[in-house]
Parts: C-alpha cells; structure tokens; sequence
C-alpha cells in the first residue's frame, strides 16, 4: 500500500466529507467531515454505523455492483473530479441517494480514489421539500381564509335577517307603527326615564269613532285603508322621539316621553285637527260624516316604583272612555296617580276646522 497515511492527515485539514478508497472500492481513510455525514444517516451495513476502514464500498452502500464497478474504474482514471451517485443505506427506511464526486490520485502507485460527497445536494433537496411543505401551508391557509369569510358572511346574514326578524315582531303588519308588545318595552324605558328626570309622561289611547258602522258602510278593505291613513297621520303630528302603536283593531296609543300636560294636549289637538283636515268621508258616523276618533290621556308622574304597566293602560283607557260616553269626537285627561276621589276630568272637543 502506499501513503494513504499521509493523505488521511491531508482529507482531515479539510472541512467537506472526504473519502480516499483503493482502486478496487476499500475505503483507505474518512475524514471528520465524512464521519459526521455518515453518521448523521445512520447507515447499516452490518458491522456498525459508520463505513469502516479497510471494508468494501459495497458493503455500506446499496448501489449494484456492476454500476459501482462502473464508477469505480472511472473514477480511477479520472485526473479531474467525476460526477457519480451512490445509495445509502439507512436504517428501516427506503435507500438514500448522495451525490458525490471523485478523482484519482495518480502520482500515488496505486491510483488511490478520492471521493468528495456533495452536501449541497442535500440542501436543495430539504429546500425542495420545504417549499413543498410551505406551497401546502399556504394552499390550507387559503382555504381556512376562504372558509373563514364564508363564515363572515353567513353571519353577517344570519344577523341582517335576525335584525330583520326582530323588527318584524315589533311592527304591526297593516300599518307599520310599532305594535303592543313594541309599546310595552317603550312604555317600560320611558317610565325609567321619567323616573330620573322628574318630568311626566302622556300615555294617550286613541280610538277611532264608529269604526264598525265604517266597515259595514265601506267594506272591510277601506276600513283597512282608512286605519292606515289615521296611522300615518297621527305618526306625522308627533316628534321622532315619542311612540304610535297600534295597539289593538282601531286602537292606538302614542307615548309622549317628557311632556307636561299642557304640550300633551297641544299635540292631541294638532292629531285630531289633522285627521278632521283629512275628511275621511263617514257617512253613516252619528257624530261626524268623516272619520272621527275619541282619545284618553294619562299624564303619569313616575316614581320609583316598577312600571305600573296595567294601571297607565287603564287610566288613559278610562279616560278614554269616558270621553266615548261624552259624545265621542273628544278627548278626556286623567292624571296618574290617582288621588283617592279623582275622576277624569271633563271631556274637551277640540274646535272644528270650519
Ligand atoms: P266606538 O265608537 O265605540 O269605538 O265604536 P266602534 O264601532 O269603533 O267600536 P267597536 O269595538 O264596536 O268596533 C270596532 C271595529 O273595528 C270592529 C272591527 O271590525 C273593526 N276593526 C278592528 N280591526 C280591524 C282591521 O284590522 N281592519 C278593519 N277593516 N276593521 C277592523
Ligand atoms: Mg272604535
Ligand atoms: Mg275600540
């Protein structure tokens, strides 16, 4: 054998992996570069983990002998680095592929091989492979996105018709005003609000005069039509703030948060002057040839108590009677509480137009 000490000292002052074998595939030497790839793969080739000295190249590498044989003359006449490919051997998985490159050594006798393995090889592959694993991440955030603003937007809808489905059960389909139930929440709030402020609130019942004689005159569609006239009147004479709700067949109520007597009849006689100005014709109305309507006030002063709900019902509902039995066309205004012997006041007929 010739020096291979000496070129096993050489390989060892370099940093790449760096075999030297004989001519006939006996590795001669490995350098710390070598041993640290090789046992990074956990090679089996039955005598340990690592290529040993002095053991065959086919003893831990998988490539088939004719093709090794192949690569070996090659290599051994090569005087500039060749191009080759071994499989590995790993331990209980599929053989691994490395790229390696080698060259004779001819001023030594016996045309020892010096074999370079190329690790860049390696590190494309892995590069490779993470791309693949980071185009698949991308792939599967992109549909979680996806999925995610598909979610987005079905809740956005699932919101809007539940917005939708709400408002429908606070509105009174024929006229569009806020319906009882509507009526109660606000009549609730408005209490509170009352409570704090130390200023009433006009709860006042509104009923149209004769309706019955009106249906049986006009049928039942324009007795339809004329509620929703009345409706839109009595909602065009108020302020945005306060509440018209139908509160039954021909039946409303409007709430007046934060309002004194005095403005609440203000406002009920600007209603009933609207609706007279409209001349709904009534023919067979004992009262009026047009649509009239009788209405109750109830001017509550709050307390801290809860909402008296029932009670500022009847009380505007009394005093709404009341001026039903005075002649209709009128209104009447009961105070809430009521002192012991408090009676609705008298009736008031808001003057004409004519
Ligand atoms: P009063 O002056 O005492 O209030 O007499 P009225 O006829 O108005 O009262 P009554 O309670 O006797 O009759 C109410 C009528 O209102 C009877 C009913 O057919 C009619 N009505 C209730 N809801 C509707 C509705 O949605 N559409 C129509 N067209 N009529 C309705
Ligand atoms: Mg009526
Ligand atoms: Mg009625």
């Amino acid at each position: 054998m010739d020096n291979t000490s000496g070129l096993a000292i050489w390989i060892e002052l370099l940093p790449e992996p760096l075999l030297v074998l004989s001519g006939e595939g006996t590795l001669l030497a490995l350098n710390s570069g070598a041993r640290e790839f090789f046992a990074t793969r956990q090679l089996t080739n039955g005598h340990g983990s690592q290529p040993l000295l002095g053991q065959s190249i086919s003893a831990w590498v998988a490539t088939p002998k004719e093709q090794l044989q192949k690569y070996l003359s090659l290599w051994r006449q090569a005087t500039q680095m060749v191009p080759g490919s071994l499989m590995l051997r790993p331990t209980g998985d599929s053989p691994q592929k490395i790229e390696v490159e080698a060259v004779g050594i001819y001023f030594l006798e016996s045309r020892p091989i010096l074999v370079r393995v190329r690790k860049e090889r390696q590190f494309l592959q892995r590069f490779i492979e993470q791309r693949a694993h980071f185009q698949k991440m991308q792939q599967q955030m992109a549909q979680q996105t996806a999925l995610i603003l598909e979610l987005e937007q079905r809740k956005r809808l699932l919101e809007a018709e539940n917005r939708q489905l709400q408002s429908l059960s606070q509105r009174d389909s024929l006229t569009q005003l806020a319906n009882r139930r509507a009526f109660e929440v606000g009549l609730r709030r408005a209490w509170q609000e009352a409570t704090s402020s130390g200023i009433p609130l006009a709860v006042v019942m509104l009923d149209i005069d004769h309706f019955k004689l009106y249906n049986d005159t006009y049928g039942h569609l324009a007795g339809d039509r004329a509620l929703q006239r009345v409706a839109k009147a009595i909602k065009s004479q108020v302020r945005d703030a306060d509440l018209v709700a139908r509160y039954g067949g021909e039946e409303f109520v409007v709430l007046l948060r934060q309002t004194h007597h005095d403005v609440a009849i203000c406002v009920l006689e600007r209603i009933f002057k609207y609706i007279r100005g409209l001349k709904i014709p009534h023919a067979t109305s004992p009262v009026q040839p047009y649509l009239t309507l009788s209405a109750g006030i109830c001017i509550a002063t709050a307390s801290m108590t809860d909402c008296p709900m029932a009670a500022l019902v009847a009380s505007a509902d009394a005093a709404l009677y009341h001026a039903k039995h005075g002649g209709r066309d009128r209104y009447s205004i009961q105070a809430y509480p009521t002192a012991a012997n408090d009676c609705p006041l008298p009736t008031h007929n808001p003057q004409s137009l004519d």
